[in-house]
């Protein structure tokens, strides 16, 4: 059995300021090796429960924040971007289950370093009309390739968010949020001990738990933080203006519409 583990930096235990998640700041090299703890406790708690194989995602900005020399090595880590399947990048490798530590409410929410894959450039994600996070979008992909979400950590807010998509999954709590930049926090060590718990128990639970399904085609609505980036982004010929910071699209999958999102991600640093 091999087993996926995506690994984000907001929701890791001890994290709350964006100088924490951004290379080139001292105290982002302490949080990245926080960030890689809490990957090496989700590893444990895979082979606990009988993985034969973990995948490790680094699923972080560029993509390149886990110390693979720190890294448990009975794993092997995906890194680096460009690549299709982001987030979720594992999931078309023939994986049992997904597993997301470290992840973060979306754009608008009251969460800890909430986002929605780039907080420069989207305020707001839709797929048919309803709010999308990261969780959700990166778990409806690997939904699209028959890999359930088993587990997932992360601060309160995300938790409420993100529960009724993955109703089998076991959920753990980090960090109680107080404010976008501030909250209250397990230990680190508390946090690892409850992560490998937490997936232990979620990979154990696999056989009941299903892949989260979006009806494909469907139609995207994406709100932007300035007008100079919808007027960018619909440089695409298939995109609408719907408003001066509104555009929408459609697409044939959910693979097809994160991709497109992400293109726009990659776009937008040309305004930055
Ligand atoms: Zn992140």
């Amino acid at each position: 059995m091999k087993i996926l583990i995506s690994v984000d930096i907001e929701g890791v235990a001890g994290v709350y300021h964006a100088q924490q998640v951004r290379a080139g700041n001292p105290e982002y090299e302490r949080a990245r090796r926080l960030m890689t703890e809490e990957a090496n406790a989700a590893i444990a708690g895979a082979f606990d429960t009988g993985a034969g194989e973990v995948l490790v995602n680094d699923s972080h900005g560029d993509f390149r924040n886990l110390l693979p020399d720190v890294l448990d090595p009975r794993a092997q880590v995906i890194q680096g971007k460009p690549r299709y399947l982001s987030m979720a990048a594992g999931a078309e490798l023939g994986v049992a289950g997904m597993c997301m530590v470290g992840y973060h409410s979306r754009a608008g929410g009251r969460g800890i370093l909430a986002h929605t894959i780039n907080s420069f450039a989207f305020a707001r994600i839709e797929f048919n009309g309803e709010p999308m996070s990261e969780a959700g979008l990166y778990g409806a992909l690997a939904g699209e390739y028959g890999v359930p979400v088993l587990m997932a950590s992360g601060d309160d807010v995300f938790i409420e968010e993100n529960r009724a998509l993955f109703p089998q999954a076991v959920f753990v709590q980090t960090k109680q949020a107080t404010g976008q930049n501030s909250g209250v926090s397990l230990s680190p060590a508390k946090a690892c001990e409850a992560i490998r718990k937490g997936v232990a128990a979620g990979v154990g639970q696999r056989a009941g738990a299903k892949p989260l399904r979006i009806e494909a085609p469907l139609q995207v609505t994406l709100h932007t933080q300035t007008p100079a980036l919808a007027d960018l982004f619909c440089q695409w010929p298939t995109f609408q203006r719907l408003d001066a910071m509104v555009l929408g699209f459609g697409a044939p999958s959910v693979e097809a519409a994160v991709r497109m999102l992400n293109c726009c991600s990659a776009m937008s640093a040309m305004l930055r």
